[in-house]
């Protein structure tokens, strides 16, 4: 139980499929009060129920500011605290450099990059009023490798903005023991990569891949739990990366 009576919050985890709901789910089952922050009310609300009657889901667009302090007040009233964000809520769009409009542009670094500041700027006050909390920022390999396979040019520029973004607040939030840290998946099979992939992609993909075999979303799961408790008291600025070895 490494998040017993803590209060999460994990953006994106209303699509049964993806990180963030392998994430509320094993947050839930270390004994958190999870918060699923997703676009969709119903969607949200069900994601949540499925976890069990303590737990809440909230629809909030995370680059819209007003939405995003609309659901965290819901938060504060229901729970009191916010232990654990979890800044997971991310579009991908894969066109290439030459292809990117203003409109693509503004989409992808809106929900990744925007969205990650606009969560963050809403619990850092009762983070630090409580003096302590922990941010985790859902960036990608992408960021790192400069491209992938589903995101774009703009997709690896929000991804490496994180980074940044996440870097600093864990300089600025560190004396009130608020850590900010960031995972960089691989490829792992979520609803991004769902009958995507033919064979001859597969096998040029996993080639590149150490461990050989694509990740799945408990693997992300895993490292936001470690990232998100007390297993990790004395980590932040940190960037884990959960990719089979992609890098080495
Ligand atoms: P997904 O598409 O399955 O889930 C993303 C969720 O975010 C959806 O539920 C969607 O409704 C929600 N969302 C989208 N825009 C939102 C907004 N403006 N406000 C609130 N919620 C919003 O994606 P996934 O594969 O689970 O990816 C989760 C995160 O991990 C993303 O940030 C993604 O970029 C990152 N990532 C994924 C992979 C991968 O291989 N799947 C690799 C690296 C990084």
């Amino acid at each position: 139980m490494l998040l017993k009576d803590k209060v999460a919050i994990v953006t994106g985890a209303a699509s049964p499929r993806g990180l963030g709901f392998a994430t509320a789910k094993l947050f839930a089952e270390n004994g958190a009060k999870v918060v699923i922050v997703d676009l969709d009310t119903e969607a949200s609300k069900k994601a949540a129920a499925a976890l069990g009657e303590q737990h809440l889901g909230v629809a909030a667009n995370v680059a819209n500011e007003q939405q995003v302090q609309a659901a965290i007040e819901q938060v504060i009233a229901k729970y009191g605290r916010v232990d654990v964000l979890v800044n997971n809520a991310g579009i991908t769009q894969p066109i290439k450099t030459m292809d990117i409009k203003r409109e693509n542009y503004d989409a992808v670094l809106d929900v990744s990059l925007r969205g990650t500041l606009l969560m963050s700027q809403a619990v850092i006050p009762t983070m630090r009023a409580q003096k302590s909390g922990s941010i985790v920022c859902i960036s990608s390999v992408s960021a790192q490798r400069g491209g992938g396979i589903f995101g774009g040019p703009h997709y690896s520029a929000a991804k490496a903005g994180v980074l940044g973004l996440a870097r600093a607040m864990a300089r600025e939030l560190g004396p009130d023991n608020v850590r900010v840290n960031c995972i960089t998946p691989g490829l792992i099979q979520t609803d991004i990569t769902a009958g995507k992939l033919t064979d001859e992609m597969t096998a040029n993909i996993l080639a590149g891949i150490p461990m050989n075999r694509l990740g799945d979303a408990i693997d992300i799961a895993r490292a936001a739990l470690f990232l998100g408790s007390d297993l990790s008291s004395y980590s932040t600025g940190i960037t884990l990366d959960v990719n089979g070895g992609m890098l080495i």
